[in-house]
């Protein structure tokens, strides 16, 4: 083992540090060695990188880098990013500074089975695919790796967040997929990696696809075209976009939305491309369902998952099921009706709201949406709901003394918060929220068979029935039709009580 250095073309005179034992971590295009204390990767491209390249990296390491990390706020997005930090170069040939990834986002454990993948990055694809959770499985990944249904949810809004901000800037990823996402379900972390791959306005973009399963319809469509062609369809936001959706329908469920059971040409690689390209159709699409999985074609290990009339992907909630329509089937060939990253990040806190905890203790997902049916059930153990369930509308002024309902349902169970972002709609629940607004506002608790909100922080709640505050530290009951004003400032919401399951 020896230790090599190789010096900044940014920061003159910076000097790094790495260990070459004669095999570095081989990456589509770089070779990658640890410094000596492990704190940070160099990672050296194996081709010789142009003038166009080097101009765009370099904006990366400073200007953008400036612009996301080194500002109020910015520590939030250094954890969704693994973004490069420097560049080197060493002989002829150039490097990225990359700080290494959180312990997290390594297996402890990895397989049931054997250590075969303990130590190893936790790639988005072992938690995008049914296989691997499959008990009969025997290369399964061990319960303790696999989170729950919620993780998935938490872990989404972060990798949305962090699509969000690079396009705020101007700034598409060019190469989203599960491969360059690392996600931890037992912290609910994402960190969005192979940020040299950024498409940069103004330079041409890097001259990658993307990976497989996550290319734009549009992009295969048009690859055969001469790279610099002005029809052929490159990488961008809405590509960006059409990749974040596929990765969300596959973190959920766990099958991809375009793979299904229609053969659109008899040679393999032909039906690959056109499946996936030009006649790209969604598997789920309600109106035409000729792309449906075909039952005996599917591999025993992605059921019940693979099997869409099992767990179809209306479970998912009704914003999400807008959004998934939204990104498959309107904007699946017209890029620009593609849902963004915010509305994806809103739609999936709203559905959080919807879900409820799975009263089987050997429920492999502990969570669902609840559906609103007379006879609600955990989708994927068949476990119903015992006993009531309040839910709680939540209403806005629209006019002075005008209640509007906003579309936005919050679900009660014990122990769960209301928060400052339920209580005003001027509070918006996303990156920008201070500590402070982080801390609940009240719960909810099942209490004499009966169901109660604790009143922790809200000074001026008011049961508007009764005509009668609720003071701090003290407990209101929610009975069926009860009308709450959490707050009466400005942006203070009505909150309409439903109890289901009578
Ligand atoms: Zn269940």
């Amino acid at each position: 083992m020896t230790i090599k250095s190789a010096s900044s073309i940014i920061n003159p005179g910076k000097v790094y540090q790495y260990t070459d034992n004669g095999e570095p971590m081989r990456g589509g295009m770089k070779d990658v060695y640890f410094s000596p204390d492990k704190s940070y990767v160099v990672a050296f491209y194996r081709d010789k990188q142009d003038f166009n390249s080097r101009e765009r990296l370099t904006k990366i390491v400073t200007q953008y880098y400036d612009s996301f990390f080194n500002r109020e706020g910015g520590d939030y997005y250094k954890n969704i990013y693994s973004w490069p930090t420097d560049i080197v170069q060493q002989d002829q040939k150039i490097g990225l500074i990359v700080p290494t990834y959180n312990k997290n986002f390594f297996f402890k454990k990895g397989y049931v089975a054997n250590d075969g993948i303990r130590g190893k990055e936790k790639q988005g694809l072992w938690f995008a695919s049914a296989k691997f959770r499959n008990k009969q499985f025997s290369l399964r990944l061990d319960e303790s790796e696999l989170g729950n249904w919620l993780s998935y949810f938490q872990i989404t809004v972060k990798i949305a967040r962090g699509v969000k901000r690079l396009h705020a800037a101007g700034l598409a990823h060019s190469d989203l997929s599960y491969k360059n996402v690392l996600i931890d379900p037992v912290s609910k972390d994402a960190t969005i990696i192979d940020i040299d791959g950024l498409v940069v306005p103004g330079l041409y973009p890097p001259d990658v696809i993307g990976t497989a399963d996550f290319i734009a319809p549009e992009v295969l469509a048009t690859k055969h075209l001469p790279l610099r062609d002005p029809l052929r369809k490159h990488a961008n936001r809405l590509t960006d976009l059409h990749a974040l959706a596929v990765m969300i329908y596959m973190y959920l469920l766990y099958r991809h939305p375009l793979k299904g059971g229609k053969v659109n040409a008899l040679d393999t690689e032909m039906d690959d491309l056109l499946s996936m390209g030009e006649k790209a159709l969604f598997v789920e699409n309600p109106s035409d369902v000729s792309n449906r999985p075909k039952i005996d074609q599917i591999s025993k290990w992605s059921l019940p998952w693979g099997d869409t009339t099992k767990l179809p992907y209306t479970i998912t909630g009704p914003y999400l099921k807008t959004l998934f329509d939204q990104a498959f089937i309107k904007g699946l060939h017209h890029p620009d009706q593609r849902p963004n990253a915010d509305m994806w990040e809103q739609a999936l806190l709203k559905t959080t709201d919807l879900m409820e905890p799975c009263s089987n203790v050997n429920c492999e997902q502990k969570w669902f949406v609840f559906d609103n049916s007379t006879s609600p059930k955990c989708p994927f153990c068949g476990t119903h709901i015992k006993g009531t369930v309040p839910m709680l509308d939540l209403y806005y002024e629209f006019k002075t003394d005008i209640w509007k309902p906003e579309n936005h349902r919050l679900m009660v169970y014990s122990n769960q918060y209301l928060f400052q972002w339920h209580v005003n709609r001027h509070t918006h629940r996303n990156e920008k929220l201070s500590a402070e607004q982080k801390i609940p506002v009240g719960y909810f608790t099942f209490h004499n068979q009966k169901w109660m909100f604790v009143n922790q922080t809200l000074a001026s709640l008011k049961d508007l029935e009764e005509n009668k505050q609720i003071p701090l530290g003290s407990m209101v009951e929610l009975t069926d039709g009860k009308k709450l004003l959490l707050s009466k400032e400005d942006g203070g919401r009505v909150v309409v009580v439903t109890i289901t399951n009578k």
